[in-house]
């Protein structure tokens, strides 16, 4: 065991309980969603209910893709299964781009065939989303600075929040105007919203997939940090990309024509997690530069 390097460094927190809740809550109000829009013959109400199943769905995908990337690497998946959080987040923001879709068309259809709110017990309704919706953020709050997958979660539950609230303002200065059209516009309006915090998340995403180095590691300091240690007098080849939404990953060919030391390794991997948070690094020491030809422009 003579590799102790910082490969678990950003990882290790766990959201077990969070999503254990966010999905207890939301499959409970779920069941409220659909007696109460029976009752209240709202088809609003069991669209939403529509909505948060496939929220449910989104979280169960979460929550596994978190355990799977907790797994160990095994036979064939020498990285482990890490990466299936950076599918899970396009995944989820495809789920959110589908239920914008389906808000979409029943905003456009009300906007055609103008119908009567269904009154106060939609508001109730509405208002009782707002509540476990935001409660449901909160317990994603503290994660989604650090990992994509939380962030998700987190944005998520905060839209539906502003959802739900939309619902309950428009049924409010419904009642008092009488004019139907606020509806589908405050529909119109919490769309927008949820686009512009999907549409963010789903390109980080797809950085991630491309292995993109990620936002805030910048390469031009990573390779002038390299470049200052002692006895590197040139570096070529640096690769630096994102195991999961929590790891990263660095390697790199270091010129040094005098040698090196284990100390000067193991000292290098130690700074990089501290300077750069990157847990996981490999280098390639070479007196002069050995490649004739190299396809990832050395
Ligand atoms: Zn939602
Ligand atoms: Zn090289
Ligand atoms: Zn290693």
């Amino acid at each position: 065991m003579a590799h102790t390097h910082g490969h678990s460094h950003a990882a290790g927190k766990n959201y077990g309980k969070s999503f254990a809740l966010g999905i207890g809550l939301n499959v409970t109000f779920i069941a409220v969603e659909i007696v109460y829009g029976l009752i209240a013959n709202s088809s609003a109400l069991l669209a939403d209910a529509g909505h948060n199943a496939s929220d449910v769905l989104g979280l169960v995908f979460a929550w596994t893709a978190m355990w799977l990337a907790s797994m160990k690497p095994r036979g064939k998946y020498t990285y482990g299964l890490r990466k299936t959080t950076i599918l899970v987040s396009i995944l989820n923001a495809l789920l959110l781009f589908g239920a914008v879709a389906v808000i979409a068309w029943d905003a456009i259809g009300k906007f055609k065939n103008p119908e009567p709110v269904a009154g106060s017990q939609v508001m109730i309704v509405a208002a009782i989303g707002v509540v476990i919706n935001t409660l449901t953020a909160l317990l994603f709050m503290k994660g989604q600075k650090d990992d994509l997958n939380i962030k998700g979660a987190f944005l998520h539950m905060a839209a539906d929040a502003g959802v739900s609230l939309g619902v309950v303002l428009a049924g409010l200065l419904i009642n008092l105007t009488g004019k139907q059209w606020i509806d589908p516009v405050t529909s119109f309006l919490i769309i927008a919203v949820i686009v512009w915090g999907t549409w963010r998340l789903f390109t980080d995403s797809i950085d991630l997939a491309l292995d993109a180095a990620p936002k805030h590691i910048e390469l031009d300091k990573v390779r002038n940090f390299l470049l200052s240690q002692n006895g590197v007098e040139n570096i070529h080849d640096l690769h630096v990309w994102a195991m999961s939404t929590t790891q990263i990953a660095l390697t790199a060919h270091l010129i040094m024509p005098e040698g090196f030391s284990d100390e000067f390794i193991a000292e290098l991997q130690e700074k990089l997690v501290h300077e750069f948070g990157i847990g996981h690094t490999t280098f390639q020491i070479e007196n002069k530069q050995i490649e004739k030809y190299c396809d990832t422009d050395c």
